[in-house]
């Protein structure tokens, strides 16, 4: 069994994007910036957002983080979004979600300049992804991808289950494993909460992609010996013999599962680390795009 090493992955990708940021400098070419846009003072977003910038500093990005109040209100966050994508100087941006219950979170995505939504959530460039065009693929599938293609996984004619249909992580998941290309052309069954014997169709997959946000969701008998298996779940479980009263637990029942898997991504450690850093590879790919 192979541990998908998401620590050690994204840390290679973060030295490759540092290496090309470096000869941009020497190059008296301005350097990649990413903002980040923060409503309200959610714990966990403030987390996320802080591992993001703290990233952005690794690299020799430029970085901006835009903290408004719980009750800005949606005019006033599509205000803040026009000003982003008029600033030349920003190559990209990202709004953290969730945002407070007043903000249409569509409205807010769709307000998003589709060239510099690094986040790729926009339609325009959900779309494009779809049709295996010029686009900034979400930056979790694009990390799955990007484990899938560094450990050499072989994905073609295997069968693909993805289990969640979420916008963000199964549903372009689902299209990214069918395409042509490297990680793709896999033959794909989406699955969901109205999925019935889910355990007999993941017992015939070659590859699992699972983000539902179940702890241990996924047990030893529901996959077959030789499995692959992506875990993108993240969930806080108490746990009171820790300092923070919780653990971090993902999808899959690791212990059990990992005795029958292949490959495996760990939780923390996997799936986590993958996606910020490819975050930063779409804010550079923003970049290239403005000057090429
Ligand atoms: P979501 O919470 O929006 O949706 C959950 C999906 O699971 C739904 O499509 C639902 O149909 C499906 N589902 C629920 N119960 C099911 C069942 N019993 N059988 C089959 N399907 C079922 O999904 P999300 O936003 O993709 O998040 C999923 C998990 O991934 C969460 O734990 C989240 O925190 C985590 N996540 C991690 C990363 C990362 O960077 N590692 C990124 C995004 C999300």
């Amino acid at each position: 069994m192979i541990i998908l090493d998401g620590n050690k992955t994204s840390s290679e990708i973060k030295d490759e994007i540092a290496i090309d940021v470096n000869k941009m400098k020497e190059h008296g070419e301005k350097v990649p910036h990413l903002a980040a846009v923060l409503v309200g003072d959610d714990g966990a977003s403030l987390t996320y957002v802080g591992s993001k910038v703290r990233a952005c500093e690794r690299v020799g990005f430029k970085s901006t983080l835009v903290q408004m109040s719980t009750t800005t209100t949606e005019d006033e966050l599509l205000q803040k979004i026009n000003e982003l994508n008029e600033n030349d100087d920003i190559d990209g941006f990202i709004v953290q979600l969730p945002l407070p219950e007043q903000i249409d979170e569509q409205k807010v995505l769709m307000a998003v300049d589709p060239s510099k939504d690094v986040d790729g959530f926009h339609p325009e460039n959900f779309g494009k992804m779809a049709l295996e065009m010029e686009s900034f693929i979400p930056a979790t599938p694009f990390g799955i991808l990007q484990l899938l293609e560094r450990y050499q996984v072989k994905t073609k004619g295997k069968h693909t289950v993805v289990i969640g249909r979420s916008h963000i992580v199964g549903r372009p998941m689902s299209i990214l494993m069918s395409q042509k290309g490297n990680a793709g052309n896999s033959t794909v069954t989406l699955t969901h909460s109205y999925t019935k014997n889910l355990s007999e169709i993941t017992k015939q997959a070659d590859i699992i992609i699972v983000a539902l946000g179940i702890p241990e969701f996924l047990k030893a008998d529901m996959v077959k010996e030789g499995v692959v298996i992506i875990d993108v779940g993240i969930s806080r479980v108490p746990d009171e013999t820790h300092s923070r009263g919780y653990i971090i637990k993902g999808d899959v029942d690791f212990e059990s599962v990992s005795k029958k898997a292949s490959f495996i991504t760990p939780v923390p450690g996997g799936v986590g680390p993958m996606t910020i850093a490819m975050l930063l590879k779409n804010t550079l790919i923003a970049r290239q795009r403005k000057t090429s």
